[in-house]
Order: C-alpha cells, then sequence, then structure tokens
C-alpha cells in the first residue's frame, strides 16, 4: 500500500518552533538562556536534565514583576526527543504546566503505572506551540495601546489588535493605532536590525493615527488619499473621556506620515522566511485589506472579526458578502488557516468568517427591526446569536 505523509505533528511543529528560538546545544551548556528579542517579558528557557532514555528536559518560562517580584507565570517542562533526527524529524513535548492558579502534569505515576492525561496532553501541546510562535515571530501589540473605548464610550469593540510580524530581514507592522501613545520606540526595540514595513489595515480613525511617527505607510489605493492629509477626528470634541484632550491640543487634525505608498490586491512581500500577500477585501471600508501569510495565518482586519461591525449602506452588502466569500474560499483550500483579526480575540478559525457571512445575509430579515444611531449616522441592528452588533451606514 502506498501511504503519504502529510503535514507534520504537533510535536514535530514544537520542535521546529523551539529550535528556531534557541540552540539545544548552547542551551545544554550554559543551562540557561534568554530570549529578549521580541519579548516584553523575556522567555527564559533552562537545561533541567536528561531522562533515562537520554531525551532532554527543559523549562520555559515567562517572568514578570509583580509587588518587586519576578514571578514565572506560566512555566511549563519541556520533554525534547532527538532520537529519530536522521529519520527527519525530532519531537517536542509539553510535561507539565505552572500558571499562578494550578499546577497541572499530562503524565503522573500510581505506583508502577504511568498515567497520562490525553485532553491535558492535547491542550497543553497546543498552548506551547502557539506560545512559541507568538514569541517566534507575532506580537499583539494591543497592550500597548489605549483600548478604543478608552477615545469614546460609544465603541465596544476592544480591544484592538496591533499586529508586528516578524521574518528574518524585515518586519511588518499592521496598523498604527489611535495615536495617543508613543510607538516607534517600542517598534524599533522589537524589530532589532530589520526594516520595517508599515501597513494599514484600512483607514478608520484606530488604525492609522500613530501614522506620523512612520516616514513611509502602505495602505491599499483606494485609501491613499483619506490618509494623505491630517485625519479629522472632530467627531470625538464631545467625548466625555479626558485623553481626547491629546487630540484637542492637536485642533482635532493628527498629522500623518510624508510618504503613502499604494497597495494593489495580490501584491507581494518578503519579510525573510516569511511571505505576506495582500488581498483586497472591499466592503467595511473600499480600501479594506486582508494579509495572506506563506505560514499558515490571514490578517482579517476589520473585515472579519466579533463584536460591532461598521458596514457599508444596505444596497452595498454584496460586496461585503463577496470579500468574505473570497476569504471563505482561501480557508477551504488551505486548511487549518489562523485567523488573526483587528479587533477582539485571535486566532480564530474559519467558524468567525461563516458566522459574520450568515449574519450579514440574516439582516434582511432583521430590517425591522433597526434603530437610528446618530453617532454613526447609521442603523444600529442586533444579531440575534449575540456575536454581532451592525451599524449599517445611513449615508
Ligand atoms: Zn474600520
Amino acid at each position: 500500500m502506498n501511504q503519504k505523509i502529510i503535514g507534520r505533528t504537533t510535536y514535530e511543529q514544537i520542535y521546529e518552533k523551539l529550535s528556531k528560538i534557541i540552540n539545544l546545544d548552547e542551551l545544554i551548556k550554559k543551562k540557561a538562556l534568554k530570549f529578549k528579542s521580541t519579548g516584553f517579558m523575556d522567555l527564559n528557557f533552562d537545561f533541567l536534565r536528561f531522562d533515562e532514555q537520554k531525551r532532554i528536559i527543559i523549562v520555559i518560562s515567562h517572568y514578570f514583576k509583580q509587588n518587586g517580584d519576578m514571578v514565572a507565570d506560566p512555566d511549563m517542562e519541556i520533554r525534547i526527543d532527538k532520537s529519530w533526527v536522521e529519520y527527519g524529524g525530532a519531537t517536542c513535548e509539553a510535561l507539565t504546566f505552572q500558571d499562578a492558579y494550578k499546577y497541572q502534569e499530562v503524565y503522573s505515576r500510581s505506583k508502577s503505572n504511568e498515567i497520562i492525561n490525553s485532553r491535558l496532553k492535547t491542550a497543553l501541546n497546543k498552548f506551547l506551540l502557539q506560545w512559541l510562535k507568538n514569541n517566534l515571530f507575532l506580537k499583539n501589540l494591543k497592550n500597548f495601546v489605549p483600548y478604543v473605548e478608552v477615545v469614546h464610550p460609544v465603541y465596544t469593540n476592544d480591544p484592538l489588535n496591533m499586529y508586528l510580524i516578524l521574518g528574518s530581514h524585515n518586519a511588518l507592522l499592521l496598523d498604527t493605532g489611535c495615536g495617543l501613545y508613543p510607538l516607534k520606540l517600542l517598534v524599533d526595540d522589537l524589530i532589532g536590525k530589520r526594516n520595517l514595513l508599515v501597513f494599514k489595515s484600512h483607514s478608520h480613525w484606530d488604525h492609522p493615527l500613530g501614522n506620523v511617527e512612520f516616514g513611509e505607510v502602505y495602505i491599499h489605493e483606494n485609501e491613499v488619499d483619506i490618509i494623505s492629509k491630517p485625519y479629522d477626528d472632530s467627531y470625538f470634541k464631545d467625548s466625555p473621556n479626558e485623553i481626547v484632550k491629546i487630540y484637542a491640543e492637536k485642533n482635532f487634525l493628527i498629522p500623518t506620515a510624508k510618504t503613502i505608498k499604494p497597495l494593489k490586491d495580490g501584491d507581494a512581500f518578503d519579510l525573510g522566511e516569511i511571505k505576506i500577500k495582500v488581498i483586497h477585501c472591499p466592503g467595511h471600508s473600499p480600501g479594506s485589506i486582508c494579509l495572506l501569510t506563506n505560514t499558515g495565518e490571514l490578517f482579517t482586519s476589520n473585515v472579519a472579526y466579533y463584536g460591532d461591525q461598521f458596514l457599508p449602506k444596505r444596497d452595498d452588502f454584496p460586496v461585503v458578502l463577496k470579500s468574505l466569500s473570497k476569504l471563505i474560499e482561501l480557508c477551504e483550500k488551505q486548511e487549518k488557516l489562523e485567523l488573526y483579526p483587528s479587533h477582539r480575540s485571535y486566532p480564530c478559525d474559519i467558524t468567525l468568517i461563516t458566522d459574520l457571512y450568515k449574519g450579514i445575509e440574516n439582516i434582511e430579515n432583521l430590517w425591522d427591526t433597526k434603530k437610528p444611531f446618530d453617532f454613526f449616522e447609521a442603523w444600529q441592528i442586533d444579531d440575534e446569536s449575540g456575536k454581532f452588533r451592525y451599524y449599517i451606514s445611513r449615508i
């Protein structure tokens, strides 16, 4: 029988990610290594021992400061098996997990028997893979920008996610946020010697207002004009929140980057080991884009996320649905794509887009429940599932 092996197991993938972050031989020699280049919290690696089968046991931990003390949260014991590396692979798996709340272990002993908690084994290894992946090349800067609700209480689609993708020689920053706190220093620190590309998912205020800190930014050609001039956010004049004083000091005209470069559907960028393709998905705005990597991530920007949806006029819904179909097709073609939206939780899977597609199709049936929402000059309709609230433009 002809057997074809497709893809790699989670354990092989974990090994691969781990070996991109640290050199195992160096770790064994030095006993401890710190991975600093992308973390705000350092990622620490400690070599513990070899087990009876010569497998390598190490500990990975994040440290943060609490009341002046360094606390490890979480920390995981990991086992690396290189015994079959000459047959084309090596594996790495999680053994234990410790955070502020509990200690869990995959393998435990009762008398002479080894007990495997298989549910925990699956969960921990999935977590570990994601953890290493995030530390390897993907940073969400959401903790370093104010939540959009901080600017005006009408917004509930928090948090805002700004992603920094680190290739081997280029880095890509997707969006620059609300422009309320300095961002560039932080980004410079994270990217090291890499060149930086700055992309806008689209031109709505919570995504481009930090542009002025960066010399050059890319946006889809349909929205180049909007961000080529200072951005008028005077609709926040009456916000009850203190923070808008920062905008008031600039007369609610937020300066932009010197150079704005246009993007087109299909444009490709090489970050070194990670390749990025631009997918034009009009609907939420005429120049909304999504980014697809060759490593299995789809950044869905504001084209798809859970929560408040800002939609164009009812007549333009076919444009929105067409863009969502394009993404659904992509997800079906490329199994196991992870979705990273620009708001709320991540990673998501294809159900985010199919849920949204069905939800927007169903607006027709809910049309009579619409209420005017004047701040957005929109109709508000609440989805029956509770997953979405729609603001449909009236202008
Ligand atoms: Zn938007």
